[in-house]
């Protein structure tokens, strides 16, 4: 039976060569295990094996080691850039953010609204961009953080985070970036457009699960979440993972290593985009959400009208294709997605959407069976599905 064609690289991407080697001889190396607080020789070699893997990350952001805090992951990094610089306040104020921001940032800002903040939500238009122009006008005195994705996990959207970043600066209030899905496609630098918070999480990026890193900008306050040590300067308690933050540190490496990755898996996922609208031309309706405007070069959000999302991914699944009905964070609840509402989608179309996502070592091969296994899945449109779908042509 061939082996699965895994298309769901925004939920996680397998551990690349490159991480799990660095990892492996990590566990070989006999000082490498120890506390990087301790004051003897294996609490020494741990540290300097943790410094080294801090420098490689912030040598990826374009930041400085000392910038950088180890999390557990992306929602962690949210929480922390979010609450942590809210615990910094001496009082409640006032945060913007977007309706489709992923829940790690919505429940962050929620917990804020339910201490005394105030909060904006701007919305999206159709094709899921932010207008830099509704954030400018929601800054009142009282605001000192805005907080947007740099990309979309669920449509692979990309914000104008250059032009919000200038209206911060302007306005001279901080800025957070959840640059988790942009990460392993886009090379971020944090000065340019300049940030004070940005949130990585490794297993997007090729990286063992379960560490991150919040990049704050030097004098940006940010207050622990958690009550403990004082590892992290102060700003994450907890023992250290070392073998986690080499590995994290080597999928970096990796990323940056593949300057072609962008060229090559944006070609792919193009054409299986149009090969898709091709072999469905005069069956049934289908489109990719977001695709006017700059999307990740990996990410489809695909509706086909008529059909149920939840049916297709288990069918597609059972025909060795690992798709997502959205995002996985959201899988398990059948709620329609509130990005794909927030671009004035309905719940029903919201259900006729699948997202595919490629990964760095996505094969042409691999994409040509999934045509033809999802070509064949979304298939001739029933009766009662044809009649939706003339009826949404007709007002499109
Ligand atoms: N932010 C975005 C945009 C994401 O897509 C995700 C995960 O999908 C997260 C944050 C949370 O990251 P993690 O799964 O590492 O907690």
């Amino acid at each position: 039976m061939p082996s699965t064609i895994y298309l769901d690289h925004n939920a996680t991407s397998p551990l690349c060569e490159t991480s799990r080697d660095a990892m492996q001889s990590l566990l070989q190396d006999d000082g490498s295990w120890g506390n990087p607080s301790s004051p003897h020789a294996t609490g020494h070699a741990a540290r300097i094996r943790l410094e080294e893997a801090r420098e490689t990350v912030a040598d990826f952001l374009g930041g400085d080691a000392h910038e950088i805090v180890f999390v557990s992951g992306g929602t962690e990094a949210d929480n922390l850039a979010i609450r942590g610089h809210a615990r910094a306040a001496s009082q409640p104020g006032h945060i913007v953010t977007s309706a489709v921001e992923h829940p790690a940032v919505l429940e962050a800002v929620a917990e804020l609204e339910r201490i005394g903040w105030e909060v904006t939500r701007v919305g999206v238009d159709p094709s899921g961009l932010v207008d830099p122009e509704e954030i400018r006008a929601a800054i009142n005195p009282k605001t000192s953080l805005v907080s947007i994705m740099a990309a979309n996990n669920e449509t692979g959207v990309m914000q104008p985070i250059e032009d919000i970043a200038a209206i911060a600066r302007e306005r001279g209030v901080a800025l957070h970036v959840d640059a988790v899905q942009a990460a392993p496609w886009v090379s971020i630098d944090v000065d340019d457009p300049a940030a004070d918070y940005l949130s990585i999480s490794s297993h997007k990026l090729g990286g063992p699960a379960g560490i991150g890193a919040l990049w704050v900008r030097e004098g940006a306050p940010v207050a622990p979440l958690l009550a403990g040590g004082g590892q992290e300067q102060r700003r994450r308690p907890g023992t250290e993972a070392v073998l986690l933050a080499c590995g994290f540190a080597a999928a970096t490496r990796a990323v940056q290593a593949d300057a072609d990755r962008t060229r090559r898996i944006r070609a792919l996922r193009d054409r299986f985009e149009s090969e898709i609208a091709r072999r469905a031309r005069g069956v049934r309706a289908v489109r990719a959400h977001g695709a006017a405007v700059m999307r990740l070069p990996n990410t489809t959000s695909l509706m086909a009208e008529g059909l149920d999302n939840e049916t297709l991914v288990v069918k597609l699944d059972l025909m060795g294709i690992a798709v997502s009905t959205g995002s996985a964070c959201s899988t398990g609840s059948s709620r329609p997605s509130h990005v794909l509402a927030a671009m004035g989608l309905t719940a029903e179309q919201s259900r006729a959407t699948i997202r595919i996502s490629l990964g760095r070592a996505t094969m042409p091969s691999e994409i040509e069976r999934a045509v033809d296994a999802i070509a064949d899945a979304i298939g001739p449109t029933t009766h009662a599905a044809r009649g939706r779908t003339d009826a949404a042509r007709k007002v499109s």
